[in-house]
C-alpha cells in the first residue's frame, strides 16, 4: 500500500537537509541520484573518509562540530591533491537515542561549513544504526586534467615542506583523555580545538597544484604519514626535528615533558598539508603560500634510498615507538 503522504526520512530531509543542497544539479534531494559537470578542462578528483562516535569523535562532542570534522578531513585530502571543492554526498547512520535537537545543531554546523568551503550537499541518505554514530562523506572535488598532486612523485633533492603547525590536535586528545600538563587557559583551548575541529589548509590547494612535486594531507601523524609518501615515490627523507612547526601551546607541553614530541608528530589528526617542491620551485611557493596566507616550513630533505630519518638540532637520529596512528 501506498500514499502519498511524505514518511519521516522525507521530512527528516526537507527540513534539514535539503535547504543544504544549492547545486541545480541536487535537484533538491528529491531525485533518485544527482549529477555533477566538472568545470571543462577538469578532472574530477573523489575521496570518502568517515568518523565513528568513540573512535574519531567523542559520542557527547557537540553535533555541529561532528558534521564539521567529517566535512573537513575530506576537505583536507582534496587540499592536498590541489583540487578545488565541488560538493559532497553524505550517508548518517544513526542509533534510535538521537533526537531532532541533535539533528538540528548538526545540520547547522554542516550549513556553516558548507557555506564557508563552497562545497555543497548533492544528496545521501540516512539509516539507522545498532551501534554508534557513524558519519561518512564521499566528497568531489576538481583539477584541471591530469595534474592531480600525487603521493607518489616526490624526486631526490626535493626540499619537505609542513604547512601549519603539527601535533595540537594529538596533544588535545591528550588534554581530553586527562593529561595534567600545565597550560593556560588559552594554551588548553588552542590544542583542544585543533582536536575537534580540524583547518583544512583550502586556501594552500592552488599553491600545491603548481608548485608540488607530491603531496598528502597529514592525518596519521606527521612521521608515518612522510613515510608512506617516501614508501610510494621510492624515495628517503631527511628531516631536522628541531625544525618541525609547533605552536607556542605544543611548545610548553614539550618543554614540561619532552617525551610528548614524540606525541605531537605521531599522534595524528593534524589535517596540515605535506608536500614536496623541488629546488627551482622552491621561491614560488614560498611567496604563494604567503599569499594564500597559510604558513609553510620546511623541515627537511628528499634523498635516493628508502626510509625516513627523524635527526635532532645536533644531527642524531631519533626514534619513535610507533610510527603513525593506526585505529587497527
Ligand atoms: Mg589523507
Amino acid at each position: 500500500m501506498s500514499d502519498n503522504k511524505a514518511s519521516a526520512e522525507d521530512n527528516l530531509i526537507a527540513r534539514y537537509f535539503a535547504p543544504l543542497a544549492t547545486d541545480p544539479g541536487a535537484l533538491g534531494l528529491k531525485d533518485d541520484a544527482a549529477f555533477i559537470k566538472p568545470p571543462s578542462g577538469c578532472e574530477l578528483v573523489l575521496k570518502a573518509d568517515a568518523v565513528v562516535s568513540g573512535i574519531h569523535f567523542f559520542a557527547d562532542d557537540a553535533p555541529d562540530t561532528i558534521a564539521g570534522k567529517a566535512l573537513r578531513i575530506n576537505l583536507s585530502d582534496l587540499a592536498s591533491k590541489g583540487a578545488k571543492p565541488l560538493g559532497l554526498l553524505l550517508t548518517l547512520a544513526l542509533p534510535k537515542d538521537i533526537g531532532e535537537d541533535w539533528l538540528a545543531a548538526f545540520a547547522q554546523g554542516l550549513r556553516e561549513d558548507i557555506a564557508t568551503y563552497k562545497c555543497p550537499l548533492f544528496g545521501g541518505d540516512t539509516v539507522r544504526s545498532p551501534g554508534p554514530v557513524m558519519v561518512s562523506v564521499a566528497m568531489f572535488g576538481s583539477v584541471p586534467d591530469g595534474m592531480m598532486v600525487r603521493r607518489s612523485t616526490a624526486k631526490p633533492g626535493d626540499k619537505v615542506f609542513v604547512s601549519g603547525s603539527i601535533g595540537d590536535s594529538a596533544l588535545g586528545l591528550g588534554l581530553r583523555n586527562g593529561a595534567t600538563w600545565q597550560l593556560t587557559d588559552a594554551q588548553r583551548e588552542h590544542l583542544s580545538h585543533r582536536y575537534l575541529l580540524p583547518l583544512p589548509r583550502t586556501s594552500l590547494a592552488e599553491t600545491v597544484l603548481h608548485y608540488a612535486s607530491a603531496a598528502m594531507d597529514v592525518s596519521d601523524g606527521l612521521a608515518g604519514d612522510l613515510a608512506k609518501l617516501c614508501r610510494v615515490s621510492g624515495v628517503a627523507a631527511t628531516i631536522d626535528a628541531s625544525r618541525v612547526p609547533l605552536s607556542a601551546a605544543a611548545k610548553a607541553v614539550i618543554a614540561a615533558d619532552p617525551a610528548a614530541f614524540e606525541t605531537a608528530i605521531t599522534g595524528g589528526d593534524d589535517y596540515e598539508i605535506l608536500c614536496t617542491v623541488a629546488p627551482a620551485k622552491v621561491d614560488r611557493f614560498r611567496v604563494a603560500a604567503m599569499a594564500a596566507k597559510v604558513a609553510v616550513t620546511e623541515i627537511g630533505t628528499i634523498g635516493e634510498g628508502e626510509g625516513t630519518v627523524f635527526r635532532d638540532g645536533q644531527g642524531a637520529p631519533l626514534s619513535f615507538k610507533r610510527n603513525s596512528f593506526s585505529h587497527f
